[in-house]
């Protein structure tokens, strides 16, 4: 079956997102339900069907069986650029053939009653075009981190959503984890004083294996490739939770082990934040090296997260020899629940759009500074 070039795929996306922005009403949300409805048995009245927008590793491995788990929203349709994927997704998960759809034909599913809401988990670079088609048909939006490629693409989807008046998350899994909700409550109830220092670093070993004529997206420059985009803003929206605060300065640097995978992106980058009281957070991300810790020093002690970033297994301690590992029974479940919940309840989310702005505009400052290691005011 053909599929779509990288680079047709992309502009198909934007011209469509450019041509559609804002001209399509709001439609109406609706109980019906997909094919797949009788899966859960758990699934409740009040459950929104979903529509994937890219099949591809995180959709397929975690998304979907997510979807399969929760019980306030449900699989109920597929967007893809590869036909060949769509029969076994249909099998699988009970989607009818009129929930399924290209990038082509995206734009249709504003006359879909089965779909309310579109999770956009393909390349970086596709978040904000999608983004905008999406709120153009009058569906909520669940998008995947990082949420643009910068923070105007990021502020133009908020905008986009507001104006069409749907919903728009980020997908920051951890910020529904329970372990991690605790170290945001230790950021506000500082039980072992003052924050002096954070330490987030998010990284792991990969691409050895890669030919560089035919690198994947995440090692290509106009994807949105790079450790950075990847796993850096883990480390940093890690590094505001934990300190509570928002950085006003960073100073970047970066290192390139391998520089024909390394083209034009980051394989690791090391990152200083700078907080209005003092405190500082030294980040690291990386596609050479395994990192995942999160740690807060403090005036009286201190605790950590390690691993911080995985699906599951997360882990605490902290200097006085406590420890602490809430089992939750699928991150993606609970994140998409929630979401699902303050859609059918018109509550604002616990993650909204704001939240990926806020780190996008970090994000830019940490790609200038690692320009000339120059000191960058976050605008
Ligand atoms: P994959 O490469 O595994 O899948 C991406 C999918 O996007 C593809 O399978 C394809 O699906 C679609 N796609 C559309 N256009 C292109 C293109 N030009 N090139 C390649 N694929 C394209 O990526 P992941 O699933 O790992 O990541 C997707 C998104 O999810 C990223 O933004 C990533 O940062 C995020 N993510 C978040 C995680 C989290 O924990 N929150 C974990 C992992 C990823 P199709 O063939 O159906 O069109």
């Amino acid at each position: 079956m053909p599929q779509l070039g990288i680079t047709r795929r992309h502009l198909l996306a934007a011209m469509a997102g450019a041509g559609l922005a804002g001209t399509l009403p709001l439609r109406a949300q609706s109980q019906a339900r997909s094919a797949g409805d009788a899966m859960n048995p758990a699934r409740r009245k009040d459950s929104i069907g979903v529509a994937l927008v890219g099949l591809g590793g995180y959709a397929t491995h975690q998304l979907a069986p997510g979807l399969q788990l929760a019980q306030h929203c449900h699989l109920a349709g597929i967007v893809t650029g590869s036909p060949q994927k769509i029969p076994a997704w249909q099998a699988r998960h009970g989607i009818p053939d009129r929930n399924v759809y290209s990038y082509d034909d995206f734009d249709r599913i504003a006359d879909n009653p089965d779909i309310q809401a579109v999770y956009i988990a393909t390349p970086n670079d596709l978040h904000m075009p999608l983004t905008l088609r999406a709120a153009s048909a009058g569906k909520h939006v669940w998008c995947e981190k990082p949420m643009a490629m910068d923070a105007a693409e990021a502020q133009a989807m908020v905008d986009a959503c507001r104006a069409n008046k749907v919903q728009l998350t980020i997908g920051y899994r951890l910020q529904h984890e329970p372990n991690t909700r605790r170290l945001m409550a230790m950021a506000r109830e500082k039980p072992y004083g003052k924050i002096l220092k954070v330490r987030a670093d998010a990284g792991f070993n990969a691409y050895d294996d890669v030919d560089p004529a035919n690198k994947p997206w995440r090692l290509l420059p106009q994807h949105g490739g790079g450790a950075m985009y990847d796993m850096g803003v883990y480390s940093l929206n890690a590094a505001r939770y934990t300190s509570g605060q928002e950085p006003v300065a960073v100073t970047a640097r970066q290192e390139i082990r391998r520089p024909a995978l390394f083209e034009g992106v980051d394989e690791t980058m090391h990152f200083t934040l700078e907080f209005p009281d003092g405190t500082v957070a030294e980040c690291a991300t990386s596609f050479g090296q395994d990192m995942n810790i999160l740690r807060a020093d403090c005036e009286r002690g201190w605790y950590e997260l390690s691993p911080f970033q995985t699906y599951d297994g997360l882990k605490g301690r902290t200097s006085d020899g406590k420890v602490f590992a809430d089992a939750v029974p699928h991150q993606q479940a609970r994140q998409m629940d929630d979401d699902a919940l303050a859609i059918l309840q018109g509550t604002a989310p616990l993650v909204p759009g704001e939240e990926g702005v806020r780190d996008m505009r970090v994000v830019d400052a940490v790609y200038a500074s690692a320009r000339d290691g120059g000191r960058r005011i976050v605008l």
